[in-house]
């Protein structure tokens, strides 16, 4: 239903609850975050997710929930219960990608399949976590192509938010029939589903068209097509009342 993510330099997680909070107008039934965490010993994901409000998910982010990159989704369920396992975000089975994703799957019961047969354990009822165990098994060796290949499987519409530990610069999306919108900063970005969550930040906006994704890293943002050709986006400048 509903997507943020930021890159850049301010602590990530009050910023993601009040983009969240910016789109509960459009309704949902669970709301979640992911964001890396570095510390001495690497990156890692860190997850919460919880069934209800923003202001409940909220009240399960402890203080050490500190990092600078993050992404985060309310979702409105099409494939599984509301529950807080199916809420988003969704990871692989190593822990290492997370996504978010708005719209349907249309052939995930057919790659979900596939995955249990090769051994891979679901812990969601959602149509969406397939994606996170196919960009996760990909071996490609960029995070774009891995996206890229997991996406060439896939049938339906997506919004899609994608974050790896063994990537942590990086943000990369994509669309195809559900909104994404990039939020152009200074030395941050952002992207968001409804420019709603983000004009508070940025009134330099991007809308994707389907079948384009982007990278974004806090100083620059690359758009291509989801067969890697670069498309040339420049962003506008929307008005807004506040
Ligand atoms: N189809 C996905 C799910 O049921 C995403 C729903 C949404 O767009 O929020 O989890």
């Amino acid at each position: 239903c509903g997507i943020v993510g930021y890159i850049g330099k301010r602590d990530v997680a009050p910023l993601l609850l009040e983009g969240l909070q910016r789109l509960e107008y459009r309704g949902y039934d669970s709301a979640g975050i992911a964001i890396i965490r570095k510390t001495q010993s690497g990156t890692s994901l860190k997850t919460a997710k919880a069934k209800g409000r923003v202001r409940e998910l909220e009240a399960q982010i402890p203080k050490r929930f500190a990092g600078t990159t993050g992404i985060a989704h309310t979702r409105w369920a099409t494939h599984g219960a509301p529950s807080d396992e199916n809420a988003h975000p969704h990871l692989d089975g190593d822990s290492k990608v997370a996504i978010v994703h708005n719209g349907i799957v249309d052939n995930a019961s057919e790659i979900r399949a596939k995955l249990t047969a090769d051994g891979v354990v679901f812990t969601s009822e959602t149509d969406s976590e397939v994606l996170a165990h196919l960009i996760g098994r990909s071996q490609a060796s960029t995070l774009e192509e891995m996206v890229q290949q997991a996406l060439s499987r896939v049938e339906g519409t997506y919004g899609i938010a994608v974050l790896h530990a063994d990537f942590p610069d990086r943000i990369v999306v994509a669309r195809n029939g559900s909104p994404v919108v990039l939020g152009i900063g200074e030395n941050e970005m952002f992207v968001a589903s409804d420019v709603a969550a983000l004009v508070r930040h940025t009134r330099q906006v991007i809308t994707l068209d389907d079948g384009e994704m982007a990278t974004l890293t806090a100083g620059d943002y690359r758009t291509y097509t989801t067969e890697g050709s670069r498309t040339s986006a420049s962003p506008t400048t929307i008005e807004w009342e506040a």
